[in-house]
């Protein structure tokens, strides 16, 4: 039970004022559905911007305040497509746009009236040969040249949000945090000066803080690895039995492949743990393509060869599909029976599983949660493997593994090659086995950077592929707090490529409805439609060998970890494979060498490796939302500068105080519970 002290912060988002059911749903976009997700919702940057007189004064890029006289409103030729502009003029009759996408237009017809002056506060940006600013951050009648003394949070938007109105929020939420007790040890918070919990979120609102910053970051990472902490020392406790093949059933598989080295060692990390009676709790990590299926399938067999069953845990029906499918083809001259278990099964046919599963004559069933339902009993449940696709929740995966009296062995695997310090941020002490070699005869992805001036050469190479019966990708990048604009930007690359390729173009984006979604993904699957314009969101599962060219559009604005993945998608068939990395014009110097690793290396451990040492270099955008990590307070930066401290200071805490009960304990029950990491405080009432 969560301790009362924390009820104002868990209620609904609804109880802030002016929270209605129009505002609940872009708040939910971001993940904001309660008062301490709003208080936590932390700015991605500040502004402060220069008053400038005129046009002439401001520099391009620059933040400015100004007053302007519209002169015009200039709708999107056709409705609901392009933005609505508003031209209006300086005091010298320089002309600026002021633009606005989607919902956003109806509110500049009203700010905004023909022939009179308003304040104009925003980012001075040049389109073509016009000026302008998309999205102004105020529009005032009077009063603007306070806006240039301000220092402004800028939060994450989506659409149907203001800053403002996200502000308000913000500034309400916080009126309602409670006096909490300090879970961090006393040496530690007295030797970094920090403030007290609820003034570090106040002032992490108020400007550019790293004290306050780093306290919450801190928070979270201890909440972290305190919760990983409790799920390992509960596992040391359980029993388990230990689990030794014979051969009997490895022997009469018919692989058409030599394992590689890797594959070998993984296998007998694996079943080594396997052969003792504690409980394994082991990662395997190797890229998409390494080959886990394999080992996974391997260790299964030992499992079945000791006696017992095995399980196997996909995130999606068609993944489950797929493995169990591979699995079968693979185990069918062991002797080996296979079973697929989803949610779809129903009736006669669930029952006959579940049967099959309870009196043993099911050796390795696959499935998603459906096989850890309270219905579903196993004769004797050896193994749980667990594909982990989402990263997030790991150790409440591990939990669902416990059925039964005794403790299966776990094996987690994982496709997202992160880098060490982040692995045990993520899965604390758990045993790793890595897959750092990929079977042999893979083409490499000729992989370029090109700038983006040479666009229509691009569009001519794509053009090239698709008349040679080929597919392509084409992605758009889709940042956090520009939600509305890159969506409008990969529209436009949308209308502007099916003006040249007709009716072979299909869109993917994450405003689309489900079922429109689908039915894109479906054409681009079936070959009917040759290029599929995207934003980041290329569902999980997307496997179209035919696909064999990828251009990223913006390629800087990327994480390194995602530029991987999307390459990814290509490279899957035995055709050769290409991807265009298209770079803006201003390209940083770490932005320069981030491309240039991207083309010389596809190894995804070097990767991720190198673009930890590359960020740590200062280069923070971009790096909260990259998704890269379990973490939505702690940067990659702070990661690795407090992660280690944050990780020694929570096994002290349980080395000293395993039940959590002492006054500094009781505290920190109270963080899991707000970083919602309370799984741990669970295991410490089971026993
Ligand atoms: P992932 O690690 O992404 O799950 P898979 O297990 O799906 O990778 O393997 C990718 C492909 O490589 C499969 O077609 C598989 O049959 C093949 N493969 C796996 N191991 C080897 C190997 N040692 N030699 C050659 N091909 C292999
Ligand atoms: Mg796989």
């Amino acid at each position: 039970m969560r301790p009362d002290i924390l009820n104002a912060l868990f209620a609904e988002v609804d109880t802030l004022d002016g929270v209605g059911p129009k505002l609940k749903k872009p708040l939910d976009k971001l993940g904001l559905t309660r008062v301490r997700d709003v208080a936590y919702h932390l700015p991605d940057r500040f502004v402060t911007r220069r008053a400038v007189q005129n046009l002439d004064e401001a520099g391009e890029g620059e933040q400015i305040v100004i007053q302007l006289t519209p002169t015009e409103h200039r709708g999107p030729r056709n409705p609901g497509r392009g933005p609505h502009r508003v031209f209006a003029q300086d005091a010298i009759g320089n002309v600026c746009a002021l633009t606005y996408f989607g919902r956003a237009s109806y509110s500049a017809k009203k700010l905004l009236p023909v022939g009179e002056t308003r304040w104009v506060a925003g980012k001075l940006e040049r389109y073509g040969d016009m000026l302008q600013i998309v999205h102004p951050d105020h529009v005032l009648e009077e009063g603007g040249e306070s806006l240039q003394r301000l220092c402004e949070p800028v939060y994450a938007l989506s659409e149907g949000l203001t800053q403002p109105k996200v502000a308000g929020l913000v500034s309400q939420a916080l009126t309602k945090l409670p006096e909490l007790p300090e879970w961090i040890e006393p040496g530690q918070f007295e030797k970094e000066q920090w403030p007290i919990w609820s003034d570090a979120l106040k002032l992490a609102h108020k400007s550019e803080n790293g004290s306050a910053r780093d306290r919450l970051a801190y928070d979270e990472l201890l909440a972290n690895s305190l919760a990983l902490m409790l799920v390992r020392a509960d596992n040391r406790q359980r029993k388990g039995r230990a689990l030794v093949g014979d051969g009997s059933r490895i022997g009469k598989l018919q692989l058409p492949f030599p394992l590689t080295g890797a594959q070998e060692r993984s296998i007998r990390e694996i079943t080594e743990d396997m052969g003792q009676e504690a409980p394994m709790l082991r990662l395997l990590q190797g890229d998409v393509g390494a080959g886990k299926t394999v080992v996974a399938l391997e260790t299964m067999l030992v499992a079945v060869e000791a006696g017992a069953q095995a399980a196997l845990l996909a995130p999606t029906e068609i993944l489950a599909r797929q493995h169990f499918e591979t699995l079968r083809d693979m185990a069918r001259p062991t002797g080996t029976e296979v079973a697929l278990l989803t949610g779809r099964d129903k009736g006669r046919a669930r029952e006959s599983i579940l049967m099959g599963l309870l009196d043993g004559s099911i050796d390795i069933v696959v499935g998603t949660h459906a096989i850890f339902q309270d219905a579903v009993q196993y004769r004797d449940l050896g193994l749980v493997v667990i594909d982990e696709q989402h990263r997030f929740g790991v150790a409440q995966r591990l939990q669902l593994a416990r059925k039964g009296r005794r403790t299966p062995h776990t094996l987690a695997m994982t496709a997202t090659p992160i880098p060490r310090t982040l692995t045990l941020a993520q899965y604390g002490e758990m045993d790793v086995s890595r897959l750092d070699e990929l079977p042999p005869g893979r083409q490499a992805i000729d992989t370029r950077v090109v700038g983006q001036d040479r666009l229509a050469e691009v569009v001519e190479g794509v053009g090239r592929h698709i008349d040679k019966g080929q597919q392509a990708y084409w992605v758009c990048p889709m940042v956090r707090d520009s939600e509305t604009v890159d969506i409008a930007a990969a529209e436009a690359r949308y209308a502007a490529l099916k003006e040249r390729f007709g009716d072979t173009v299909v869109l993917v984006h994450g405003q689309l409805e489900p079922a429109a979604k689908d039915a894109a993904m479906e054409r681009f699957a079936s070959g009917e439609a040759k290029l599929l314009v995207a934003t980041t969101v290329i569902e999980v599962g997307v496997d179209v060998p035919a696909a064999t060219l990828m251009v990223i559009e913006q390629a800087e604005r990327f994480g390194l970890a995602q530029l991987h993945q999307l390459r990814g998608r290509v490279g899957r068939g035995s055709e050769k494979s290409v991807c265009l990395l298209l770079r803006g014009e201003a390209l940083s110097d770490t932005g320069r060498k981030r491309l240039a690793l991207m083309r010389e290396t596809q190894d995804g451990f070097r990767i991720a490796e190198e673009d930890l040492e590359l960020r740590g270099g200062g280069e923070l955008l971009g790096t909260r939302q990259s998704g890269d990590t379990p973490f939505r307070v702690a940067d990659l930066e702070q990661i690795q500068r407090l992660l280690p401290v944050a990780h020694a200071d929570a096994r002290l805490l349980i080395e000293r105080d395993g039940g959590l009960s002492s006054e500094r304990g009781e505290a920190a029950r109270v963080l899991l519970y707000l970083f919602e990491r309370d799984y741990g405080v669970q295991l410490l009432r089971g026993g």
